[in-house]
């Protein structure tokens, strides 16, 4: 029978004929289903079907197993079907078993494994349902089968094809791309009327958009490119987490709100396949996801949005602030969010990249620390937050090499925090250095190649993790010079303001920037974490803080909006 394969392997005989009828009860219309208690036949079976070309949408297995262990088996099954989501089977309470939990630790910090699943146990079992549909339901979205999909058909995989999945990326709106030329492209075109023209975008509603311009392909996939209003109680610059979650909060206090954008929504988080440490998604989270889940939630509430919009002006008008925006004349409100984020340097080495997530941190270490125990790890990074980041991981790890482009650590780390990370014995510094490879066959990081900067040098050494500690660029050169920025243009907020800076009798708000009403929130912000949650944080306290700016400056609320009548 045709179909993706959902394959188990338990060798408990009861287990293995509960997870046999709940998954052909289930799923067998739709999906092939494989059960077997021997490893080797679930290893020979998974090498058969990566040779065939078949997909396999899931993998579930025992943690002890004879002759090898479920972390092993998925090792191997991430190199043979990378797509595949993959699920170690434990009993209730399977994780008080010290062995157990320690597997399913080291199986999910080393991304061997997607989560954890409890063995089903009576029928139906909804909770294990509830798993392995959320199994699905990822896997079909990774591999761009999930309903609801954008068709963009192309000449080629670059030039005006790649931008428009660059915009849909951006607004988080699952689409595939296939050339004119293949089977698949022919096919679509001849039942979109081959259009003379390419690139084409085809909706799930049959709509067919011939080389539209980025805010035509945003407006027909759903996404709001229009403020629809001018005045607002507030606007918000900047659609990442931190806009999104004082959009959230903004609308649900009943603050008429809008948020725009220069691109779409999730700012760099869209850039996170996997958010692991975001509170409440124990197996994580994709950025987009998160992003778009947030984008809903606002939206739901009540907040406007204007994509594709950049925010190029910020000025004062009285009581109004008003903020202008690159395809519209401009908007007005009480108060203004700046929460426009950063650009991270990236490194450039597209084997790397690919490994963000598995093996690769941008930002620093602490949540993947621990899993880097008793192993070899490197910091990119010659600055202050690159010492730490090695001092942190060197509590874990067997090794830790700092690798810095400059010929001695003085350069860009304080003198105390140099010493420190030279006294420390299992923390070495590779100067005049730089990664220009690696890689790893099950798909996480094994190794990592240096290049020494003086000789040339090439050198291939064992790693499992890599920290990029390579500095941001805050989005914050539009700003009028009333908005005090330090001296890397991160914005300076409440008590971070210089006296001078501030020019009314009542203190700061703690987010209020040197430009009364307007405040700032995530990356853009001097002292500000770099992480999704501590973003996200700080985009709902800037809310609270607004209640009181509204109350403090007498400024009224126009309130939310009546929703237009269908
Ligand atoms: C590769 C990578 C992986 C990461 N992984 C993780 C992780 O696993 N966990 C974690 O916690 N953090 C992670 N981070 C960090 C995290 O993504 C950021 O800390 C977070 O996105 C910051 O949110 P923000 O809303 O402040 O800014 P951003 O996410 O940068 O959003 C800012 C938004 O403002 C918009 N903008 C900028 N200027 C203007 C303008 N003039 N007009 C209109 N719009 C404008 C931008 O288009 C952008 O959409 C990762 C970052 C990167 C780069």
């Amino acid at each position: 029978m045709p179909g993706p394969v959902l394959l188990a392997v338990d060798d408990e005989p009861e287990c293995l004929s509960a997870l046999e009828r709940e998954l052909g009860d289930r799923y067998s219309r739709d999906y092939r289903i494989v059960c077997t208690a021997s490893p080797e036949d679930a290893l020979t079976t998974l090498e058969k079907l990566a040779e065939d070309g078949e997909e396999v949408a899931l993998v579930l297995a025992g943690q002890w197993l004879p002759g090898t262990t479920g972390s092993e088996l998925f090792g191997k099954v991430r190199r043979l079907h990378p797509h595949a989501k993959r699920g170690l089977l434990i009993t209730w309470g399977g994780w008080g078993d010290p062995a157990t939990g320690e597997a399913i630790f080291d199986s999910m910090a080393h991304g061997r494994i997607d989560y954890y699943v409890l063995r089903p146990s009576g029928s139906p079992d909804e909770v294990f349902h509830q798993t392995i549909s959320s199994f699905l339901l990822e896997w079909a979205r990774d591999t761009r089968v999930a309903p609801h999909t954008i068709r963009v058909i192309g000449e080629v995989w670059s030039g005006r094809a790649y931008e428009l999945r660059d915009v849909l990326g951006r607004c988080a709106i699952p689409h595939t791309f296939c050339l004119a030329d293949s089977n698949s492209g022919r096919n679509l075109l001849a039942g979109a009327g081959n259009p003379r023209k390419l690139p084409v975008v085809i909706f799930p509603d049959g709509n067919v958009l011939v080389d539209p311009t980025d805010a035509e392909l945003a407006h027909a996939a759903g996404a709001s490119v229009d403020p629809e209003h001018t005045d607002f109680d507030l606007v918000i610059v900047g659609c990442g987490p931190a806009g999104l979650s004082a959009a959230v909060y903004g609308a649900s206090e009943g603050f008429s709100t809008l948020v725009v954008d220069d691109g779409g929504i999730g700012g760099q988080a869209t850039s996170s396949s996997l958010i692991r440490n975001y509170m409440g998604f124990p197996a994580g989270i994709s950025g987009g996801r998160l992003a778009e889940q947030a984008y809903e939630q606002a939206w739901v509430l009540g907040a406007k949005f204007a994509l594709m919009q950049k925010a190029h002006e910020l000025r004062r008008e009285g009581e109004r602030i008003s903020v202008s925006l690159s395809g519209h004349s401009g908007v007005q409100a009480s108060a203004v969010i700046l929460a426009t984020g950063a650009s991270y340097r990236r490194l450039g080495v597209p084997e790397l990249e690919e490994m963000n997530g598995a093996g690769v941190f941008y930002g620093g270490p602490a949540s993947e620390a621990p899993g880097m125990a008793g192993h070899d790890v490197y910091v990119l990074g010659g600055a202050n937050s690159a010492g730490q980041a090695a001092l942190h991981l060197a509590r874990f790890a067997r090794r830790v090499t700092l690798v810095v482009r400059a010929d001695s650590l003085a350069v860009r780390m304080s003198h105390y925090l140099a010493r420190e990370v030279q006294a420390t014995p299992n923390v070495g510094v590779r100067l005049c250095t730089e990664i220009i490879g690696g890689g790893g066959e099950d798909g996480w990081l094994d190794h990592l190649v240096l290049r020494d900067m003086t000789s040339g040098q090439e050198e291939t050494v064992p790693a499992v993790g890599l920290f990029l500690m390579v500095g941001a660029h805050p989005h914050t050169d539009w700003l009028p010079a009333e908005v005090s920025r330090d001296p890397r243009g991160f914005i300076l907020t409440g008590g971070d303001l210089p006296t001078p800076a501030w020019p009314l009798e009542r203190n700061p708000y703690g987010l209020e920037t040197s430009m009364p009403g307007v405040l700032a929130a995530g990356d853009a912000r001097h002292g500000s974490v770099k992480r999704v949650a501590s973003a996200v944080g700080e985009g709902s306290m800037a809310i609270q803080f607004l209640h009181g700016l509204f109350a403090a400056d007498g400024l009224e609320r126009t309130g939310p909006r009546p929703q237009p009548v269908s």
